[in-house]
């Protein structure tokens, strides 16, 4: 079949009022997961071609995308497919998908499956499922037999078919039939069977709106929640004989003035992840008024914002910290600084990095009046 022998429009049927699945209006109007059913169905189909909508007459002023057809359905569902293949038919369609819009979690390869069936030749194709379940006859609350499940399937939709052969069996078609399948079946074609899939759920009860919504959020995946913050801190210097930068001692002829140990690298490594987390800085968990945390070492406060990340729900991806000094040289040490963090932070020391600049002798760090931090932290959900 060549392609432009060949154009497959899909015919949502969305007259019914199915007021059976509860909200008070038609269920294909009714929200799940965020949108209306209809507009999971509607982007579900999107992909493979024109779109005619069969609606109820008091929906069809209903918000649409702008590009599907509209059609006002009959009385009866076989009388709304005939109004859509009727439509389809001056779109000039040679083929339709013919689905129920209410079901909105149809995977795309359940689709493709029925219109590859079409392409090579098919003039009906429909996807089906095994029966797995035992099937029993039943009288009330009664069982009064057993039926083999052998050569039986479970029918759904989108059931596909070649137009004219659709069009002909439902003018021919007496009553009402199940679905589409009966029709075409009852006018002689042939009908074959595509892989279903038990996703594609036919949305019909309350409780159903609750498995769509898992099974769309499944397709979905995880939503990955990235933030980054960052944290700045200075120190003077003042008389003394090493200075402790990153958590490593390096001996110098002066040393940081502060509370505790006066560790910049560190605090701002520790405010870039309060940052990440919108929860403040160090002064806000560790008051500086407070004379417990007087001589603190700087490791409790930055164990504490790890801590904090993990009761958030989030992992730390990454740490950049630049000091900004002329001396002490920071080089040498670097690597020590990367690996005392990263035991603090139980992190591969790769997820870290200390690096160091000077200010070309400018500003207060350029005068050599104190050490600068700048750090950067991104932290992903987990
Ligand atoms: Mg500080």
């Amino acid at each position: 079949m060549t392609e432009e022998r060949h154009k497959v429009i899909t015919i949502l049927v969305a007259a019914g009022r199915g007021l059976r699945a509860g909200g008070g209006m038609p269920k294909q109007w009714r929200p799940l997961a965020g949108r209306r059913v209809a507009d999971w169905t509607l982007d579900a189909f999107a992909p493979f071609g024109p779109i005619v909508v069969v609606l109820h007459p008091d929906d069809m002023a209903v918000d649409l995308p702008g590009d599907v057809h509209r059609v006002t359905g009959g009385a009866t569902r076989g009388e709304s497919v005939k109004s859509g293949l009727t439509r389809a038919w001056a779109l000039g369609a040679t083929h339709v998908l013919i689905h129920d819009i209410a079901r909105p979690c149809v995977a795309p390869s359940v689709i493709q499956s029925v219109i590859d069936a079409l392409r090579t030749g098919a003039e009906a194709a429909a996807p089906g499922l095994p029966v797995t379940d035992a099937l029993w006859t039943v009288d009330g609350d009664r069982v009064t037999g057993t039926r083999d499940r052998t050569g039986l399937a479970r029918a759904q939709t989108p059931q596909g078919f070649a137009i004219g052969p659709i069009a002909a069996s439902h003018d021919g078609f007496p009553g009402e039939a199940a679905d589409d399948v009966e029709v075409v079946r009852a006018g002689g074609f042939e009908v074959v069977l595509t892989p279903g899939d038990e996703d594609n759920l036919k949305i019909t009860h309350p409780g159903d709106f609750a498995r769509a919504e898992a099974i769309l959020a499944r397709r979905k995946g995880p939503q990955m929640d990235i933030r980054m913050g960052n944290g700045y801190d200075v120190h003077a210097f003042e008389d003394g004989d090493h200075v402790v930068l990153c958590g490593v001692k390096i001996p110098h002829d002066r040393k940081l003035k502060g509370h505790s140990d006066a560790d910049v690298g560190m605090h701002a490594i520790t405010d870039a992840i309060y940052g990440a987390l919108a929860e403040g800085d160090i002064g806000r968990h560790f008051p500086p008024s407070d004379p417990q945390w007087k001589g603190a070492e700087s490791r409790i406060f930055l164990a504490h914002a790890v801590d904090l990340a993990a009761k958030r729900g989030f992992k730390i991806s990454n740490v950049d910290c630049t000091l900004i000094c002329e001396e002490p040289k920071i080089g040498p040490h670097a690597q020590a600084m990367q690996d005392a963090l990263a035991q603090i932070m139980g992190l591969p020391a790769d997820r870290i990095s200390v690096k160091a600049t000077t200010s070309e002798k400018l500003g207060f760090t350029g005068r050599s009046e104190g050490i600068a931090a700048v750090a950067t932290c991104v932290v992903v959900s987990q």
